[in-house]
């Protein structure tokens, strides 16, 4: 068979330990027998992060906006104890901070289905999809201890010098202040990230927020996503089928809790940041969970939800076949594809991509599957992740 061919190439990010052991393994095993890849490759690496002195990962945000869709490995967030590790000559951002700082997006996660792994919530048929914004509130506060007794004021100056001021509290006794922000543009394009992803997937928004309490700064969130949706999508979600639901971020817990899923729940940044660990785990295993960068500014990165399973890749180091489960950075590779083939209208490369998704869950109903799988279907056999790429492969 001739080798399905691309018109433009994705961002290839390749990235750290395990997973960047996987990533090699995916890509020979699964996608170069089938497809003429065309990529634009950067190294991220930690030693490559640290030899450019972390340029590469601005580089390759640039270039997932140039090319519209880009595909990134695990990589490793650098901290003391991997600056030893490693010989760093310094610590650098998070590369996905960077990333999401230059395409200034939402980040999605979605649990991936399959029968033989029941999530722990019994009316859950369908996946639940969180959608965090990932700019500001508690992650960007400012912060203070107060040793005593005294008045915090939040402080206002516009640029023209007036002052606005308002008393926070009076302290009788020591205790702790806290300031959080956001900005309109950050929440807006939030929003609308939400809706165009909603109207990509079909499914209905719920967006959630304490308005009752927090009048003025959950009330804005509240507004600003109110406004997205009547003013830029409401037609589209019309024809689309697609509703839009606001509600209490209590009542939604409780309605998540109730429902059989099948929605795009839009979370403030630590609401997202606590409830997709919850939906993660809820529905099975973080090593099940896909996530995509949506940029307001029309680009797209696939990634897998996990980390580099550091510990996996120390043992396979001393000659281990491990059984690390490569769903997710399949499914990132797939979804990658797709993307690209939507964009240039390449109709072959869009049926492989379905094709490998549908060969490696196919593979998971069969009762071939990872040791993390098979622990939580109670089966007690499992495969290394060579065997397992391997029957895939063989099913493809
Ligand atoms: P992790 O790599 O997600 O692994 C945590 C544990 O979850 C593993 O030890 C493993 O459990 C299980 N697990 C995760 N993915 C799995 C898979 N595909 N197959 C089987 N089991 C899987 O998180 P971490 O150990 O906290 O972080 C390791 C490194 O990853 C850190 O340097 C961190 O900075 C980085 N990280 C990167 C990203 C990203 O690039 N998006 C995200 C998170 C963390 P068992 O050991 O019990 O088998
Ligand atoms: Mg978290």
């Amino acid at each position: 068979m001739p080798l399905i061919t691309m018109k433009t190439p994705l961002v290839e990010i390749d990235g750290d330990e395990m997973t960047r052991v996987l990533w090699a393994l995916v890509k020979e095993k699964l996608i170069l027998p089938h497809v003429d890849l065309k990529t634009e490759y950067y190294d991220l690496g930690i030693m490559n992060r640290d030899a450019t002195d972390d340029n590469v990962s601005a580089e390759s945000a640039r270039a997932i906006l140039r090319l519209g869709v880009g595909v990134k490995c695990a990589t490793i967030t650098s901290n003391t104890a991997r600056k030893e590790e490693y010989g760093l000559k310094a610590l650098h951002p998070s590369p996905n901070a960077t990333i999401r700082a230059i395409l200034d997006g939402t980040v999605f996660r979605k649990p991936i289905a399959v029968s033989r792994i029941r999530a722990s919530v019994s009316t859950w048929k369908k996946p639940i999809v969180i959608g965090r914004h990932a700019y500001g509130d508690v992650y960007k506060a400012a912060e203070m201890e107060i040793e005593g007794p005294g008045r915090v004021e939040l402080v206002y100056t516009r640029v023209d010098g007036v002052e606005n001021r308002i008393t926070v509290a009076d302290f009788e006794g020591p205790g702790v202040v806290q300031g959080m922000h956001n900005f309109d543009g950050s929440i807006r394009s939030f929003a609308r990230s939400c809706f165009l992803y909603a109207l990509e997937e079909k499914l209905p928004v719920w967006f959630a927020a304490k308005d009752t309490i927090s009048k003025t700064y959950d009330g804005r969130f509240k507004r600003i996503f109110a406004e997205v949706y009547e003013n830029e999508f409401k037609a589209k979600c019309g024809e689309a089928g697609i509703s839009y639901f606001y509600t209490l971020i209590d009542d939604a817990v409780a309605r998540v809790i109730k429902g059989e899923g099948g929605f795009l729940w839009a979370c403030k940044n630590y609401d997202g940041d606590v409830m997709s660990d919850m939906i993660a785990s809820a529905s099975g295993s973080l090593a099940m969970m896909t996530s995509v960068l949506v940029s307001p500014l029309g680009a797209f990165e696939y990634e897998a939800a996990h980390g580099t399973v550091q510990q996996h890749y120390y043992r396979w180091q001393k000659g281990e076949k491990t059984s690390t489960n490569p769903v997710a950075l399949i499914f990132a590779w797939t979804g990658a594809l797709a993307k690209r083939a939507e964009l240039d209208g390449t109709e072959a490369l869009a049926k492989f991509a379905r094709r490998l998704e549908k060969a490696t869950l196919d593979t998971i109903e069969a009762g071939k599957m990872t040791g993390d799988l098979a622990k939580l279907a109670g089966q007690p056999t499992a495969l290394d992740s060579w065997e397992f790429v391997d029957t895939i492969a063989g099913r493809l």
